[in-house]
C-alpha cells in the first residue's frame, strides 16, 4: 500500500499540466471558472478525488478551434512537406518513448488498468507516430490518371488535408485512442482539436506538451476537456470544423453523426461490440482456453472489441469451459500501479454500478453463473470479479446489451452453420475469433462473419498497419493503416487540355 501511495504521489507530482486546465494555441490556460465548474477526477481503486479537470464550455472550445483554424489556414503545417511533417512526428514519438512512464501511470491513475497495459499503449503509440510519418514522407500527394478515350486531356487526383478535425474519445484507452484519431489527421496535415474523456484526461494533455517541444507549431495541436454534453456537444457542433472522428458508445456515437449532418461533414464512428469466439471441435484447446479469457478479461472487459459471447462446439464444451475457468482463476486483480496485477478496477462509479447492474440480469433471467458474479467484498475501489454465465439464449440481455465489463455468457453449437447464425446474431459487428485447425473452416467464419474485423486462432491482435474497422451498428469509416491517413484527406480532380 505505501508503495502504492508514493507511486501515485511521484505521477500526480510530476504531471506539468496543472488541474482545470486545457491546451489551446501551445499553451496551458485556464478557462474562466473553470476551478469553480471542476470536474473531480477518481482513482477507481482507491476511490480517492486525486485531482480536478475542467470543464470547457462553447466559448473555450470556440477559441480552440478559432486556433486550430488559423494555424490551419496559415500553412504552418497544411502546407509543409510530408518530410518535415513526418520529421516532427518522428521526435514526438521519441519523446512519448522518453516519457513512457509518466504517460502510462496517469491512464492507470484516471482509468484503473494495470501498469503493464498501460505501458503497452503508449509503446504501441509510439510506434503508431513513426509510422505515419513514413506514410507523410512518402506519400506522392497526386497522380496522373491515363485518360483512355480523351486524346488531347491530362487528369490527374490529388489530395488534400481537409482543415480542423475534432477528435472526441472514449476513457478505456485515454492515449491510445486519442492518438489513433488526431495522429494520421495531423500527419496528413490537418490540425486538431481533441476531446478525450473528461474521466481520463490526464495523458492526453502531457503528450500535448511534448507535441509542442517536438516541434509541432502552435496551433496545430488543442486539447479541451470537459464533459460531453458540455464541451463535447460544442465541439461536434462547431461551423469550422471539417471532420469529426469519434469513438465511443453508439448512443453518443448516433448525436456525432446528426452533429455532422447540421455542416455535411464527413465523419468517422468506433462504436461498441458484442463480438463472438468461436471454439471448434479441432481448435488448439489451450490456445483457445487462453485466448478466450484475456478476449473478455483483459482491460477488466473494458475494450470495444472484448470477446463477450464464447461458442463452444458442444462436443468439447466441459474442456474448453474448465480451460477458460482455469484462466479466470489466475487472474489477480487490483491496483493497477502494484505490479503483478492484470486486472484493475472498472473506471468509475456509474460503469460498475451499470455492469452489476447487467450481472444481476443474468441472474433474473436464469442464466447459470459459474464463476464470479456481484462482488462480495465491500472495500474500496469498484473491482468487478471475472464472471462467467453459461446457457445464454440469443434474447438474454447480456446475449444483446455490451457490458464494457469483465462479463463472459457462453452457448454450444453443433455445426459451423448454427455457430455462424449465433455469432450474427447481434445489432453489432465489431471483433470476432475463430479457434480451428481446419483451413477451411478458418475461412468459412473469417468470410461469413459480419463484423469488421476476424481473428483466425489469435485474439486481441492489432496492428496499426491493418485497417480498424467496424460494421453494422459498431462504427461507419475506417480507421488505422493507410486508409486511416487517407480518410483525413479530401479528394481534387483536375483536368487539363494541353
Ligand atoms: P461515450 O460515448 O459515453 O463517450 C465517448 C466520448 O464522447 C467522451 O469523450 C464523452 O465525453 C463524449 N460525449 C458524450 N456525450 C457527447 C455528446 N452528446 N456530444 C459529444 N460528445 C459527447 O463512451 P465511453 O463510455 O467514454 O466509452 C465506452 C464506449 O466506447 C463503449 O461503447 C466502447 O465499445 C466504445 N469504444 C469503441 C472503440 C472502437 O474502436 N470501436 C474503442 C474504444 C471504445
Amino acid at each position: 500500500q505505501t508503495n502504492v501511495t508514493t507511486r501515485q504521489n511521484e505521477l500526480i507530482a510530476a504531471r506539468r499540466v496543472p488541474d482545470n486546465c486545457i491546451f489551446i494555441g501551445g499553451q496551458c490556460v485556464k478557462p474562466k471558472g473553470a476551478d469553480a465548474n471542476a470536474i473531480p477526477l477518481i482513482n477507481p481503486a482507491t476511490e480517492e478525488v486525486i485531482g480536478t479537470c475542467a470543464d470547457a464550455n462553447a466559448e473555450d472550445v470556440n477559441k480552440a478551434v478559432e486556433n486550430a483554424h488559423e494555424a490551419f489556414e496559415s500553412g504552418i503545417w497544411s502546407k509543409r512537406s510530408g518530410n518535415e511533417r513526418g520529421a516532427v512526428l518522428r521526435k514526438i514519438g521519441q519523446l512519448m518513448r522518453e516519457n513512457r512512464d509518466l504517460l502510462a501511470g496517469l491512464d492507470v491513475l484516471n482509468c484503473g488498468k494495470p501498469t503493464s497495459y498501460a505501458l503497452f499503449d503508449v509503446d504501441s503509440s509510439a510506434d503508431l507516430l513513426d509510422y505515419y510519418a513514413e506514410i507523410a514522407e512518402t506519400d506522392e500527394v497526386s497522380r496522373v490518371v491515363p485518360l483512355t478515350n480523351a486524346p488531347g486531356y491530362v487528369g490527374k487526383e490529388k489530395r488534400f488535408p481537409r482543415g480542423v478535425v475534432g477528435v472526441i474519445t472514449p476513457w478505456n484507452f485515454p492515449l491510445k485512442m486519442a492518438l489513433w484519431k488526431s495522429i494520421p489527421a495531423l500527419a496528413s496535415g490537418n490540425t486538431v482539436v481533441l476531446k478525450p474523456s473528461e474521466v481520463a484526461p490526464w495523458s492526453c494533455l502531457e503528450f500535448a506538451l511534448l507535441c509542442k517541444e517536438g516541434g509541432l507549431p502552435d496551433g496545430v495541436f488543442n486539447v479541451v476537456i470537459g464533459s460531453g454534453k458540455e464541451t463535447g456537444v460544442a465541439l461536434s457542433h462547431h461551423d469550422k470544423i471539417s471532420y469529426l472522428a469519434f469513438t465511443g458508445s453508439l448512443f453518443t456515437g448516433k448525436k456525432i453523426m446528426h452533429a455532422a449532418s447540421d455542416h455535411v461533414i464527413p465523419v468517422t464512428l468506433e462504436l461498441g461490440g458484442k463480438s463472438p469466439l468461436i471454439v471448434c471441435k479441432d481448435a488448439d484447446l489451450s490456445l483457445a482456453c487462453r485466448s478466450a479469457a484475456f478476449g473478455i478479461f483483459f482491460n477488466q472487459g473494458e475494450a470495444c472489441t472484448a470477446a463477450s459471447r464464447l461458442l463452444i462446439e458442444e462436443d468439447v464444451y466441459e474442456e474448453v469451459l474448465k480451460g477458460v475457468l482455469e484462466e479466470a482463476k489466475k487472474i489477480v486483480s487490483g491496483n493497477g500501479l502494484q505490479e503483478n496485477v492484470n486486472m484493475g478496477p472498472l473506471v468509475s462509479k456509474p460503469q460498475y454500478e451499470k455492469v452489476l447492474q447487467l450481472i444481476q440480469t443474468g441472474f433474473d433471467e436464469g442464466l447459470n453463473c459459474v464463476f464470479g458474479g456481484l462482488p462480495k467484498e465491500s472495500g474500496k475501489g469498484y473491482f468487478v470479479p471475472p464472471t462467467i454465465f453459461t446457457n445464454a439464449e440469443t434474447n438474454n440481455t447480456l446475449w444483446k446489451e455490451e457490458v464494457f465489463g469483465p462479463v463472459l455468457i457462453t452457448k454450444t453449437f453443433r455445426t459451423n452453420e448454427e455457430a455462424l447464425a449465433l455469432a450474427n446474431a447481434t445489432e453489432y459487428g465489431l471483433g470476432s475469433g475463430v479457434f480451428s485447425t481446419n483451413r477451411d473452416t478458418l475461412d468459412y467464419f473469417a468470410d461469413n462473419i459480419e463484423a469488421g474485423m476476424c481473428s483466425l486462432n489469435t485474439y486481441h491482435f492489432s496492428s496499426h498497419e491493418l485497417p480498424w474497422i467496424g460494421w453494422k451498428h459498431s462504427g461507419l469509416g475506417i480507421g488505422l493503416a493507410t486508409h486511416g491517413y487517407y480518410e483525413y484527406t479530401r479528394l481534387k480532380q483536375i483536368a487539363e487540355y494541353v
